[in-house]
Formats: structure tokens, C-alpha cells, sequence
């Protein structure tokens, strides 16, 4: 049987973001209040292994691998008690579980790199840095919700990891997703980027923002580009999402038409923001725009909205 919903690409964009390789079969509708003992009685569990925003890695030749099996776990102090169940793949059970661990006073075959580098420098496979999204988002949620916010009262882990349950009034807590909207102004020949206060020199990038309580994510798009850049949007498409465990958003592209050309940008959060033409937009791809300008690393979603557009024709 074969059914075209509509003329969509036959790959999805976002399979080509980083943090987006996740192949974990998470079961989710089978996780019982004793799903992480369970796994962690399987002697084929193995775990990542999290301290302050940093993987602990095991050194093998010449690669990395970011799972440990159980009897490894002990000598890094991993707190078992606080692990929490990914789900699986063809191996077994996949958990995460916090470190204790000072990175400092690791064996030399072990590295504790944080999660940014080794998205940049493409450390890990993009399975393992897809469950590395799933892991650092989920033990960032507990870390900071220990605590119930509605009567104040210590909170425990239930369902694998999925939910906090308040002993005292009752009430379930459950993981937050943060949805962020980062899009890209395009005419035909030309596109809108900006450079946060804070960027590496050189680097522009699409525009960004959280979206909003009671906001579409077409409404977000047309809000931040305005606040930001003073561009008024026509059409907003949506085109690719990216996982992002910073801690625990997603990143939702797209582009989006604009309406007027003057720019008045918003420069408590911009430093630069102006138009740029495709071949200047390609040049800066390419690592040889004559301004020493460039965008942000292959992984990330505002390169694959900005190299989209900038090939596309
Ligand atoms: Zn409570």
C-alpha cells in the first residue's frame, strides 16, 4: 500500500542535525515503576554516565565509547539510585545515570568531555550523541526538580525516569521539553543573520527565541524576527527540528518571508544583524568569505536552514 500524504522530501531535514541520530526504542507506553531495577538486574545494561554537563567517555584505540557496563560504573561513582531507563536497543538496556566522580581524578582511559564538545568535534556516533540528548536533557530536569512546585515537598522518581511523583499532595511532575524557534528571513537572493553578543568573532547565525505560553510556532517566528531585526513576516514554513540539551529545548526551524527590508535590530541582543546574498552566504559556508565571516558547525540546524537555502535554486 502506498499513500502519499503530500510531496514531502523523502528524507527528513531533521535527520541531518546533530543530536538527531537517537535509535533508541524507548518503550515508553511499557515503563513500569520498576523499570530501572529491572534493567539494571540485566547483566547486558549498559549506562552514559553524566557529571555537570559533562560524558564520560572510555578511551578504546581510536575512538570513543560512550556506554558502560555495570561493573564499570562502581569505581566512577555512579549514583545507580538516581539512574534512569533510555530505553533500548539491539544490545540491551540503555540508562543514564549521574557521576559523582571529580573529572580531575579519572583513570587515563577515561575522559569527561562536555556535551558541546563532543558534538562539535564529533566524538560520539550520532546514535550515541542522539541518546546523549535524551540522557543530559532527563538528568537535567531531575537535578533541578527535586522539589515539588506546588507544596514544596521532596519529590521521587517514578517510571523510569518519566515522571516525579509528590508523596505529599499527590500531584505528577513530568519532564519538560522547552520549545525554541530559530528561523530564517529569505527573499530569493538574499537572507537574514545576525551575531549575538556573545558569539565566536566572525560567526552569524539565523535568528532565535523561546517560544512562548499560548504562541503557534508560526506566531513565535513573526514575534522574535520583529523584536530582533524589525522584519515584518508574510509566510512562515516549518523545515527541520533539532534536540537540544542545554538544557533541555528544541530547536524548531524555519523560514519565513519577509514583508519589509529595513532592519532595526534589537541591540540588547544583537550586536550585528543585516541581509546577506547568497554568494556571500556560500563564501562563509565555504570558509573563505573575504570579511573572515562563517556560520555555525555542520551539526546545527541554523547551518542546515542557512545551507538550504543558499543551495537551493
Ligand atoms: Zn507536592
Amino acid at each position: 500500500m502506498s499513500f502519499r500524504l503530500f510531496d514531502a522530501p523523502e528524507r527528513e531535514p531533521s535527520q541531518f542535525v546533530g543530536f538527531a541520530g537517537n535509535r533508541i526504542d524507548r518503550q515508553s507506553e511499557l515503563r513500569g515503576e520498576d523499570s530501572v531495577e529491572k534493567a539494571l538486574a540485566n547483566p547486558a545494561a549498559r549506562l552514559m554516565l553524566i557529571r555537570e554537563g559533562r560524558l564520560f567517555l572510555k578511551r578504546i584505540e581510536d575512538r570513543f565509547d560512550a556506554h558502560f557496563a555495570l561493573d564499570e560504573c562502581h569505581p566512577l561513582e555512579a549514583r545507580l539510585d538516581d539512574a534512569i531507563l533510555l530505553g533500548f536497543d539491539e544490545s540491551g538496556p540503555i540508562l543514564a545515570a549521574p557521576c559523582l566522580l571529580d573529572p580531575e581524578s579519572l583513570p587515563e582511559t577515561i575522559k569527561a568531555i562536555d556535551h558541546r564538545s563532543i558534538y562539535i568535534q564529533g566524538l560520539i556516533d550520532p546514535a550515541a550523541l542522539g541518546a546523549l540528548a535524551q540522557g543530559a536533557a532527563l538528568l537535567s530536569w531531575h537535578a533541578s526538580h527535586g522539589y515539588c512546585g506546588r507544596c514544596g515537598h521532596r519529590t521521587e522518581m517514578r517510571a523510569g525516569g518519566y515522571r516525579r511523583h509528590c508523596p505529599a499532595c499527590n500531584i505528577e511532575h513530568f519532564p519538560r521539553t522547552d520549545p525554541v524557534a530559530i528561523m530564517l528571513s529569505v527573499t530569493a537572493d538574499r537572507c537574514l543573520l545576525g551575531r549575538g553578543k556573545h558569539f565566536a568573532p566572525g560567526m552569524y547565525s539565523a535568528l532565535a527565541g523561546f517560544i512562548e505560553p499560548g504562541e503557534t510556532i508560526e506566531a513565535a517566528v513573526r514575534r522574535e524576527t520583529f523584536e530582533e531585526a524589525g522584519i515584518r513576516l508574510g509566510r512562515v514554513v516549518y523545515h527541520a527540528s533539532q534536540p537540544w540539551p542545554f538544557p533541555y529545548s528544541l530547536m524548531i526551524g524555519c523560514f519565513g518571508e519577509p514583508l519589509n527590508e529595513d532592519i532595526s535590530a534589537d541591540t540588547n541582543e544583537l550586536e550585528d544583524c543585516r541581509w546577506f546574498s547568497r554568494g556571500e552566504v556560500l563564501a562563509a559556508m565555504a570558509g573563505t568569505h573575504p570579511g573572515g565571516i562563517f556560520i555555525p558547525p555542520n551539526g546545527a540546524i541554523a547551518h542546515h536552514l542557512i545551507g538550504t537555502w543558499a543551495e537551493s535554486e
